[in-house]
């Protein structure tokens, strides 16, 4: 609920603050259990510091994280290390976050040890477990990550994360860094492991393409703020906010009488350390009008769980 993450700029021999990057700029939303949320937009939108912030690996600068009905910023650092294996990240790049030196079985029981879940002679038994339903087998227990492909590797990220038994998975890109071939295999598993276990998702991604076979709702960011929410059907049927319109004419659609207008945006995302005024899309917006320049569109409700940020809606 109103999510602000700022970063200060610092400057000159004091190290004064000269300023913020608002990196979110008071974004709200909803996911409910067993949706998957997908979070939309270019890279520098924001949408990576909200999945931080929400698991706390960023701290947040004001608003609240409600998760089952507690404020994760109320918890103490105790009771905040009791809850985070319900909520669990998982990045573009597993290979980053995996010790080279390390075998992927021990790589994936160590947290389980490390959170004390299960006692050290079921460790082997829940890590076999967890690597067969991501598609992986006993066999690369003993391997190290350097001898796996890009798959694999989110696969040991996927099970690293599974693992714990979590209720929440924020997925950062999860799939930009593989071949199409593979996201796909990967998106397909997500999904097979929202069925039997009972996920909710919170996926992040730059491509509308990605998130349209496995998201329930979308949320459409730009420059730290929410400009367009609503069910994947309605969105990809009826998009209302320009930017949204233009991040879907750049998706292929397989039924060529429905082509959609390809929207070229110009120019580049602007700094957020120093957003334009009114809306922070007008600079951008191939529809923008005087008012835009000045005044903040209000994020409205126009129906159907559709909530958008544009005046001309
Ligand atoms: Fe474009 Fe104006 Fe709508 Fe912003 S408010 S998206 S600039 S038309
Ligand atoms: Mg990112």
């Amino acid at each position: 609920n109103h999510l602000k993450k700022y970063f200060p700029i610092k400057s000159g021999l004091l190290n004064r603050t000269v300023g913020h990057v608002r990196a979110v700029d008071d974004i709200s939303i909803a996911i409910n259990p067993g949706e998957t949320f997908g979070l939309v937009g270019e890279s520098g939108s924001g949408k990576s510091t909200v999945g931080k912030s929400i698991v706390r690996l960023m701290e947040k600068t004001s608003g609240d994280i409600i998760f089952k009905g507690q404020d994760l910023y109320d918890l103490s650092p105790q009771e905040m290390r009791k809850i985070r294996p319900q909520l669990q990240l998982i990045f573009q790049d597993p290979y980053s976050s995996l010790n080279p030196r390390v075998r992927v079985g021990d790589a994936i029981g160590e947290a389980l040890i490390d959170h004390g879940l299960v006692p050290t002679e079921e460790v082997r038994e829940r890590v076999e477990e967890v690597l067969a339903s991501c598609g992986l087998s006993s066999y690369h227990i003993n391997r190290f990550p350097h001898e796996f492909s890009g798959g694999q590797r989110q696969r040991i990220g996927i099970a690293r994360a599974l693992v714990l038994n979590p209720d929440l998975i924020i997925a950062d890109e999860p799939v930009s860094a593989l071949d199409v071939s593979i996201q796909a295999q990967i998106i397909n598993l997500f999904r097979n492991l929202q069925e039997t276990r009972g996920l909710t998702y919170l996926f992040i991604s730059h491509d509308l393409s990605v998130v349209e076979h496995l998201c329930t709702r979308i949320g459409v960011m730009y420059l730290g703020t929410m400009m367009e929410t609503a069910p994947r059907d309605e969105l990809f049927k009826n998009p209302l906010h320009p930017y949204t319109k233009a991040l879907l004419s750049a998706v292929p659609i397989p039924i060529p009488k429905l082509k959609r207008e390809r929207i070229v945006l110009k120019g580049d995302i602007p700094s957020p350390a120093n957003p334009p005024a009114g809306c922070k899309f007008h600079t951008r917006c191939p529809f923008a009008v005087e008012r835009c320049k000045s005044e903040v569109p209000e994020f409205r409700n126009v129906g159907s769980e559709h909530h958008v940020a544009c005046h001309l809606v």
